[in-house]
């Protein structure tokens, strides 16, 4: 019987979907068919909430532009919050009935999507659970954390009423100095893909309409981390070849796992922005990768194409080139511009209503399937874990395993606890280094008064070693020397120096940088501390690795904790003082000098094997990096064939002991190398891997497959190929050899 009864209730559940699914269509059909073509524009309209809000009253909207949006304009989506301010869960909530009540005096009610930046916890809402931002995540190595983290940022974001988050990126960034580095997972394709997967289904969940799940949005689409320049929104000259074997492979994965919505680059790709690109946006999103959601563009990107990028001549040029490459949605955000253009060029035959129609629809789909009609806010659900202790705990677990232990020269950390200790430097006591931007607002510079009642890192020493035994002295701001000399004279009072530098908050083009080398300032102060003899622990804490390798040599320990959110001081000292084990690896290569920015994967034409000095492969710290307070040893590498056929995967299988004396975590990364190949192939490439974690003494089997995806490459005719001949297989400092043929 119980098998009977499973396959019927599998029907059930499939034929139910299926319902549902077409119980969408035909709403969306209906609507269509009664839709004025003002009224289907309307819905591809995002504007900012500035735009409806009152003047001088920060926050509160004004009652008549909200009407004109919606009655006049039929607007289908506002976003954002007004500048420094961050609502509380209840303001959010008023905001939206406000909102969702005009909307249901509008002839057709089809409510407005909210849509929110919320890129680490719903982190434009005050008191919402604030996770590490994604580079950090990415240095957990764990999906599972991952997505869960995700799962909890959607509940407080429909807590706040908002069913829609611009999140993950997917960028794959190529120049560190890019002022977008930390919102990425790193310079990874497969690891950017497996998070990807992880936070893309921790934020829609099983069913996107429940009330603690939201839509997300993969974005930028494509290749906006690779910028020339490494400036933000500045060109990226990459072969499709590359694009399609490095920068897609992430997106694909983010559609794969059933992302709703797309946000597009605004950057240019070979000489076509990427809005204006159709090829990009319908022949491979729309068609190759079968999204199925709705497009939308970035911030104020169709009328770039005149005005900045200067492939239209006019505005109304630039809404006709972007709408017909394949944008549904555009984020406008100041006016009705847009609108006016878009019912003219239709008018007018400039485009079709066909293309009107595929784009209204997909939005319509996805307002449909999270729910918003039937509820248009969720004021009567329970949320009281918003914020609660178990959720902190998730987002101090996530720091804890993001932290990254880069050196630790003669064990020197965890330290002891009745030491007494000098903590220094810009990113020491403010919750800003902890948190950077999209944080309370866009900068992110509120970060220290929304989260006053969180621990800064000195903070978090305070209160675990006792003010007594901390000591503390700014030393250097990010810009300028403070008091150096004091702050000298002080730590002959400490056992050990615990050096913060690195960052505070920043995102997108006020965060470019023309040196990747960490401030002059920092550079004098932890050279001054190195004159004396006590061990410096370094601590960065910074969204892109800044250039260190001028006083490197002289640190004991270093600890990159990225931005490790509002949980990131607490998890930080546990693991300085060792009540936490460190296990984070790091997601990039750290570059030693600023014009050496060769990845980890890369190929063997870029640099002399076996040479020194300039022509070497040298980075500070290689990806993948990451020591731990215990040791672990690899063993018995054993592969399930040494010789197999195109379409075969192997097993790949190591013994991992941990041969020191305390329980740890270990991620143990599969390697492969193609040794010969039509295109040059790459040293080494990252295809498996798994977190771990054993007791002293234990050890685990650890099986990861390599499989035909594994195996292949993208070649000059565009197609992912995998090419007969030897393969080396790499896990730690183990190796082997199989056979393709
Ligand atoms: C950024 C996006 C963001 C959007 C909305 C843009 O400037 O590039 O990543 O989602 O603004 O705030």
């Amino acid at each position: 019987f119980i098998p009977l009864l499973l396959t019927s209730c599998q029907r059930t559940e499939s034929q139910t979907s299926n319902n549902a699914n077409q119980e969408i269509e035909q709403k969306v059909d209906s609507l269509l068919s009664v839709m004025t073509l003002e009224e289907k524009v309307g819905q591809m309209t995002q504007i900012t909430y500035m735009v409806v809000e009152k003047q001088n009253a920060k926050g509160a909207l004004d009652k008549d532009k909200l009407k004109e949006a919606i009655q006049k304009y039929h607007i289908g989506s506002i976003l954002n919050v007004p500048e420094g301010t961050a609502p509380t869960r209840e303001r959010w909530q008023e905001i939206l009935e406000e909102i969702q009540t005009e909307t249901n005096k509008s002839n057709l009610k089809i409510p407005v999507l909210f849509g929110i930046d919320a890129i680490h916890g719903s982190s434009y809402t005050q008191g919402a659970t604030l996770f590490p931002q994604q580079i950090g995540m990415a240095a957990t190595w764990n999906p599972e954390l991952i997505k869960r983290g995700a799962q909890i940022s959607a509940y407080e974001t429909r807590a706040s009423n908002i069913p829609w988050v611009f999140s993950p990126d997917l960028d794959l960034p190529r120049n560190p100095t890019w002022s977008r580095f930390w919102e990425t997972f790193g310079e990874d394709t497969y690891l950017s893909s497996q998070m990807a997967t992880a936070m893309v289904e921790g934020f829609q969940g099983d069913d996107i309409s429940a009330p603690n799940n939201v839509a997300a949005c993969v974005k930028h689409f494509l290749g906006y981390g690779s910028t020339t320049t490494g400036k933000d929104r500045t060109p990226s000259i990459i072969p499709e070849r590359v694009l399609r074997q490095y920068d897609l492979p992430i997106h694909a994965a983010g559609a794969k796992a059933g992302a709703k919505t797309f946000m597009i680059s605004s950057g240019e790709i070979n000489g076509t922005p990427v809005h204006a690109s159709k090829k990009l946006l319908t022949d491979v999103l729309k068609g190759e990768l079968g999204f199925e959601g709705f497009v939308v563009s970035d911030w104020e990107d169709i009328i770039y194409l005149h005005n900045r990028h200067k492939v239209a001549a006019t505005p109304k040029e630039a809404v006709k080139i972007g709408v017909m490459a394949g944008i549904d949605m555009s984020m406008v955000p100041n006016d009705f511009s847009f609108f006016n253009y878009l019912v003219e060029l239709v008018n007018e035959g400039e485009v079709p209503m066909s293309r009107i129609d595929d784009a209204v629809s997909r939005i319509l789909k996805v307002k449909l399937e999270v729910g918003l009609f039937e509820k248009p806010t969720w004021n009567t659900n329970d949320y009281s874990k918003f914020g609660s202790d178990e959720f902190i705990q998730e987002a101090y677990n996530t720091a804890a395993e993001s932290i990254t232990l880069l050196k630790n020269n003669d064990g020197l950390l965890p330290i002891l606890k009745d030491a007494k200790i000098l903590v220094t430097g810009p990113t020491a006591n403010t919750m800003k280094s902890l948190n950077s931007g999209w944080t309370y607002n866009w900068q992110g510079e509120n970060a220290d008064k929304f989260a006053a009642d969180k621990m800064t890192i000195l903070e978090a020493f305070q209160d675990k070693l006792g003010t007594n035994n901390v000591l503390y002295s700014e030393g250097v701001s990010l810009t300028e020397e403070i008091n150096i000399e004091k702050t000298v004279s002080l730590a002959k009072n400490a056992d050990y120096i615990l050096l913060c530098l690195g960052e505070q908050n920043y995102t997108e083009t006020p965060g470019d940088i023309s040196d990747l080398e960490i401030t002059e300032p920092q550079i004098a102060l932890a050279k001054a501390l190195s004159k004396l003899n006590k061990p410096i622990i370094l601590v960065l804490a910074e969204g892109r690795p800044r250039i260190i390798s001028k006083f490197e040599s002289e640190m004991d320990a270093v600890v990159h904790a990225y931005y490790p959110g509002n949980e990131g001081g607490r998890a930080l000292v546990d693991i300085i003082t060792g009540d936490v084990n460190p296990s984070g690896k790091i997601p990039f290569n750290y570059p030693r000098y600023t014009n050496a920015l060769t990845k980890y994967n890369r190929k063997y034409t870029e640099s002399r094997e076996g040479v020194t000095g300039h022509n070497a492969y040298n980075p500070q710290w290689e990806f993948g990096h990451g020591l731990s307070y215990t040791t672990f040893e690899y063993s018995n590498l054993k592969l399930s064939s040494t010789e197999i056929k195109k379409g075969d995967t192997i097993d790949v299988s190591i013994d991992v002991t941990n041969t020191g004396s305390r329980e740890g975590k270990e991620v143990v990364q599969l390697y492969l190398n193609d040794l010969f190949a039509s295109i040059t192939p790459e040293v080494k490439k990252l295809v498996g891997f798994e977190k771990i974690s054993l007791n002293p003494n234990e050890t685990k089997t650890v099986t990861l497959k390599i499989t035909e995806e594994s195996m292949s490459f993208v070649d000059n005719n565009l197609d992912w190929v995998s090419q007969d001949g030897t393969f080396k297989v790499m896990i730690a400092d183990k190796e082997m050899e199989f056979e393709l043929n």
